[in-house]
């Protein structure tokens, strides 16, 4: 495991942009150096550890990309039907079957998809579009221009262009991408371990009993250990499940010097507010290095961005929406720069509001809301009844983020708004 200095985290207490903490964990949080070799069939959502330059050109020659009859187009007449004889045939994956002589000048070739364009050809002529004559040959409309239904060798990509850069999560793309250079390996980093922890005497296990409405503890389910584990899962880390650990400053200290040991990364939620009962602050302390992170988000308090025996430590709200908030846009862009990817911002497609909303300037909101086509087929975005950052159904009935900006101060149905899915940022 990398050693993380003390300080790395020490950004100063100033109100950052989520932006800026993303650029500024993606320029100090180091890569791990490890790397292994993994079989493409295993590769999707791994980072990819170096350039990938292609070993060969896409095609490797030029080929047809149509059923149909392959000449050269000095050969055609200029404005009427061509009738040329059929020199040969030419399928994919086979060798040329010549039909008389050898020489193909001023003939056709009957060609099929995939197959290598005779030398000396140049265009190819649908199959559709043609017809036979009774003694064997073939009728040629005009109308094409030389090269057409022709694919070139390396006009996908050539031999040492850069296939996929380092860095990349590899998609299923990629990997067919690879399979099609040759590669049936792949270098990718190793994959990260996180070990996560609830804290707070309030959370229970799921399906353990509860006291509800109880004037005593405990009276909640742990959400957010089961939301942030899914949630690193589907960054590819491998994930230690350290439980609900009590608000209590020795067994807190105990339970992360051991997890420092084994893991790349620790995540908490809970528990790192200022309240008398936090005691994860205390125990990071005496360990490491704690910093707060003032984000000018809404909703998210302060993130806390630390350091336990050196490996890092990220400290996420208790209220359920604000951690997944934090996760996605800042926790995830730790768990990139660990990992040697690179962190792509996300993406907002703009979507016409269908509600109106005012909110504070100087800080960006997150409102959770659904989309859907109004009459004219626009996308427009409806907010959630219900915006509090412990509305978990906020979350699970909606489809993404109206991201307002730092100086919106109001918005009015019909304008246009910032939407980012949450399938581009989990
Ligand atoms: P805290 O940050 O510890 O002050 O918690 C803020 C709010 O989030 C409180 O209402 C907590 O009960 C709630 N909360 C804290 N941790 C969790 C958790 N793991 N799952 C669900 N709710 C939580
Ligand atoms: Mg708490």
């Amino acid at each position: 495991m990398t050693q993380l200095g003390k300080d790395i985290f020490a950004a100063g207490e100033k109100p950052m942009r989520i932006e800026e903490a993303a650029a500024w964990l993606a320029a100090r949080a180091p890569a791990t150096p490890d790397v292994e070799t993994i079989s493409i069939f295993e590769a999707d959502g791994r980072i990819l550890a170096h350039d990938l330059i292609a070993p060969l050109a896409l095609p490797g020659f030029d080929n047809s990309a149509v059923d149909g009859y392959a000449i050269a187009y000095k050969d055609l007449a200029a404005t009427c039907e061509s009738v040329l004889p059929i020199g040969g045939r030419m399928a994919a994956g086979r060798s040329f079957d010549p039909v008389g002589g050898g020489d193909l000048s001023g003939k056709a070739v009957r060609i099929f998809t995939g197959a290598m364009i005779p030398p000396g050809m140049d265009t190819v002529f649908m199959q559709e579009d043609c017809r036979l004559t009774e003694d064997g040959r073939v009728i040629l409309p005009p109308g094409l221009k030389p090269g057409d239904n022709r694919r070139m060798r390396g006009e996908d990509i050539n031999v040492g262009a850069l296939a996929l850069a380092a860095g990349r999560r590899l998609a299923p793309e990629d990997i067919g991408l690879a399979a099609a250079l040759g590669l049936d390996r792949l270098t990718v980093r190793r994959r990260l371990k996180a070990a996560i922890f609830s804290t707070g005497d309030e959370l229970v296990c799921p399906a353990r009993p509860r006291m509800e409405g109880a004037l005593r503890a405990p009276d909640a389910y742990d959400a957010n250990r089961f939301l942030l584990g899914a949630l690193l899962r589907r960054q590819g880390l491998e994930v230690t499940d350290l439980g609900i650990l009590p608000d209590d400053k020795a067994q807190i200290a105990a339970a992360l010097h051991k997890a420092a040991k084994g893991h790349d990364l620790i995540v908490s939620s809970g528990g790192v507010s200022v309240g008398e009962e936090d005691h994860v602050k205390a125990a990071i302390l005496e360990q490491g290095s704690l910093h707060f992170w003032r984000l000018a988000i809404k909703p998210g308090r302060p993130l806390a961005m630390g350091v336990i025996d050196g490996a890092p430590f990220v400290g996420l709200p208790g209220n359920p929406v604000a951690a997944f908030i934090g996760f996605v846009f800042v926790a995830r862009a730790l768990i990139a720069a660990l990992s040697g990817a690179r962190f792509n911002p996300p993406l907002a497609v703009p979507v016409i509001s269908g509600f109106a909303y005012r909110k504070k300037a100087g800080r960006r909101e997150f409102l959770r809301a659904s989309l859907s086509r109004d009459a004219s087929g626009e996308l427009t975005a409806e907010k959630y009844a219900g915006q509090g950052a412990a509305v978990l159904t906020s979350l699970t009935r909606t489809r993404g983020f109206v991201d307002l900006a730092e100086d919106t101060v109001e918005i009015a149905p019909g304008d246009r708004v910032n939407f980012i899915d949450y399938d581009l940022i989990r």
